[in-house]
């Protein structure tokens, strides 16, 4: 995994907690390395545990302040989150995926407890809990504009399921997404036991649909969850050689769409960055695949196209060269719809049509080394647009959305109803 470092981002003055006792019985395995201990905001004294808490499982300190179980109305969910020492990428994350509405009601409505995966999942439930406590508090009744949450009881989970994001630097916020949905998928996994692995090669006499299920029939095998059904979608690659034409395809799952920026500055359309995503590569010289019907090298051409479209499609816009990091940031402005987001030239199959709306964006503002994230997200119950920068959340015009700082965008089908 590519860390990018990102040195300082904009504290906000004014969040001095000291750290408060109950932090004292956290599990050893913790890592907080309070590097920055002056100005942790952390650890306020846990209250009694309303009924529906979620408590992870040997320790008590998971629990947020507050006893609220969420209520999901247009009234709700608008409630910042404090900045714990460079907390940003996460806050940003943390307000898209309480605006994506199949996932808001899958934790806080629709009783992911059930699912709970205890025999596999590193986490044992733990994450996914801390998870849905904060989302519960942040859509509790009443929710005050004013009030900004501590997000302290979740981040000591997600950095027990991945210690790279312990301590208090900066983060890229596309990774941290990657790995609390990869987190929050192992804790509600329905695969209960590693499943003997199959060796043998997909036959290569189907044709690409029954491919492109019996790949997806494998990937389940392993990782089948709510998380899943929401999130991943399928990725077909052709690789077509140029001597006997033969084409031999693979399919990938995919999390999200790392799309590439043809620009430096200026402006460029979503659809320009799609339509590099999926462009046809010639592989010749030292890349030469080997044909698998010619049994030779042979000059090729690869080409993407996307055979399964998931409800909530991520795509991430790669601002950031994790190679060439002295090439700095591309600062263009990439215009996407908010509505009806076209993907049907993607489709490996034409009789596909999916739409897409937005939902969210991360947005990332400054530098490769120093920065600050905050989210546009539309209300899912209200349609409203907010912005939401650390504790604060402010109203915003739609025509604010689409920004030179966009970085990461959360899309959901158009066609699908509220109910997975
Ligand atoms: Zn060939």
């Amino acid at each position: 995994m590519v860390n990018l470092s990102f040195l300082l981002c904009f504290s906000e003055g004014g969040n001095k907690y000291k750290i408060s006792s109950p932090m004292k019985e956290l599990p050893e395995q913790e890592d907080l390395n309070f590097d920055r201990e002056d100005d942790i905001v952390y650890g306020v004294p846990a209250e009694e545990d309303g009924p529906r808490r979620y408590q992870s499982g040997s320790s008590t300190t998971s629990s947020c302040s507050g006893s609220a179980s969420g209520v999901l109305s247009e009234n709700n969910g608008l409630v910042g989150l404090r900045n714990i020492g460079n907390t940003c990428f996460m806050n940003s994350v943390t307000q898209c995926l309480s605006n994506t509405r199949f996932l808001l009601e899958y934790l806080v409505r629709d009783g992911f407890t059930s699912d709970i995966n205890t025999t596999i999942s590193t986490m044992k439930g733990d994450l996914v809990k801390a998870f849905a406590n904060l989302l519960s508090d942040m859509w509790s009744e009443g929710g005050d504009t004013s009030r900004a949450l501590n997000t302290g009881p979740f981040k000591s989970q997600i950095q027990r399921f991945a210690p790279a994001f312990s301590g208090y630097q900066q983060h890229d916020a596309q990774e941290f997404l990657r790995k609390l949905l990869e987190g929050l998928h192992e804790d509600v996994n329905r695969v209960s036991a590693k499943p003997r692995p199959i060796t043998e090669d997909i036959d290569d006499d189907l044709d690409d649909t029954q491919k492109a299920m019996e790949s997806w029939k494998r990937y389940l095998r392993y990782d089948d969850s709510k998380i899943v059904d929401m999130f991943v979608g399928q990725l077909k690659s052709c690789l077509q050689c140029s001597i006997c034409g033969h084409c031999s395809v693979t399919f990938d799952p995919f999390w999200d769409l790392s799309l590439p920026i043809p620009s430096k500055s200026g402006q460029v359309r979503l659809a320009q960055c799609l339509d590099l995503f999926t462009k046809e590569e010639v592989l010749d010289g030292d890349e030469r695949p080997t044909c698998s019907k010619c049994k030779e090298r042979r000059k090729m051409t690869k080409s993407f196209s996307i055979q399964k479209f998931p409800k909530v499609l991520v795509l991430h816009l790669k601002r950031f060269s994790p190679l060439e990091r002295w090439r700095g940031k591309l600062s263009c402005t990439v215009e996407f719809p908010l509505e009806t987001l076209d993907l049907s030239k993607y489709a490996s199959s034409s009789s596909t049509s999916p739409f897409y709306n937005l939902i969210g964006v991360a947005n990332h503002s400054g530098t490769t080394y120093s920065g600050h994230y905050t989210a546009y997200c539309k209300h899912p119950y209200s349609g409203t647009w907010h912005e939401y920068n650390d504790s604060r959340v402010s109203n915003i015009s739609t025509s604010r959305v689409c920004s030179p700082e966009a970085y990461v965008l959360f899309y959901e089908m158009a066609s699908t109803s509220s109910k997975l």
